[in-house]
């Protein structure tokens, strides 16, 4: 039975009080009722404040990126056992953001994904297509592409410690969200590619999450479909009151 997760992806925002008031309004807006997995993922100076917020709450703190070494000469970076050493539970990898500005391509998200699994955090996959390719009719072909790429050499045995995040480029930031029916054809298309590479047991198991202009009136619509098992959100996460809205509409 696999997981419904509502994923708060903060991308650069909130100060450190920013922080610290978001975290504690979503605390206290919880009924602990809530029947999935709540995450969020501030920047990384705060995720150390964000851990110890929400220590014996169902809230997860999630990274927005890592390197998949342990450590050495790369300047900037953070690693997966950094993560796990302060008490990080899942890590966002691929973001579009990411593949856009800094260079994070197929290659290197199957190497995070690897490592994350390797270090026992939850890696949440992110995928999507631009509106060209929507509209030039490779939408699938990208996705299809996107998914195996990413998952190149994970075992059977690890696929279903993977959350996949559907995101369409033209959703994100933009209002625009993708209707329920897009959402739930391409999630769809990538449970049945799950099956293809692994086996249709395994791919029931995955959580896939739906990205893109998430808000308090479409949660419940998107998490309706079969094949959406809950969101990544990122401007409606940046208040705990519109985040709550959307928790409490999805479970
Ligand atoms: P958005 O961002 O909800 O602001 O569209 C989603 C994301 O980038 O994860």
């Amino acid at each position: 039975m696999r997981k419904t997760i509502i994923a708060g992806n903060w991308k650069m925002n909130h100060t450190g009080k920013e922080t610290r008031e978001t975290i504690t309004a979503l605390v206290q807006g919880l009924t602990g009722a809530e029947q999935a997995d709540i995450v969020i993922a501030p920047v990384f100076p705060y995720l150390p404040m964000a851990v110890e917020l929400t220590k014996g709450t169902a809230v997860h703190v999630a990274a927005q990126n890592m390197h998949w070494l342990d450590n050495g000469a790369y300047t900037g970076e953070v690693s997966p056992a950094m993560l796990k050493d302060i008490g990080v539970s899942h890590v966002i990898i691929g973001h579009s953001e990411r593949r856009e500005y800094n260079n994070e391509t197929d290659e290197t998200v199957n190497l995070k994904v690897k490592s994350a699994l390797a270090h026992g955090l939850t890696p949440i996959l992110c995928c999507g297509e631009t509106l060209a390719q929507r509209e030039g009719g490779i939408m699938q072909s990208w996705i299809e592409g996107q998914i195996e790429n990413a998952l190149k050499d994970i075992a059977a045995a690890d696929i279903t410690k993977v959350v996949i995040a559907y995101e369409p480029i033209w959703a994100i930031g933009t209002g625009k969200t993708a209707t329920a029916a897009q959402a739930e054809e391409v999630c769809d298309i990538i449970r049945k590619k799950l099956a293809a590479l692994y086996d249709d047991t395994a791919a029931q198991d995955v959580s896939i999450l739906y990205g893109g202009s998430v808000k308090g009136k479409n949660a419940a619509e998107l998490t309706a479909c079969p094949d959406i098992d809950g969101g990544l959100v990122g401007g409606a996460s940046l208040k705990a009151g519109d985040f709550l809205e959307i928790i409490h509409k999805a479970v």
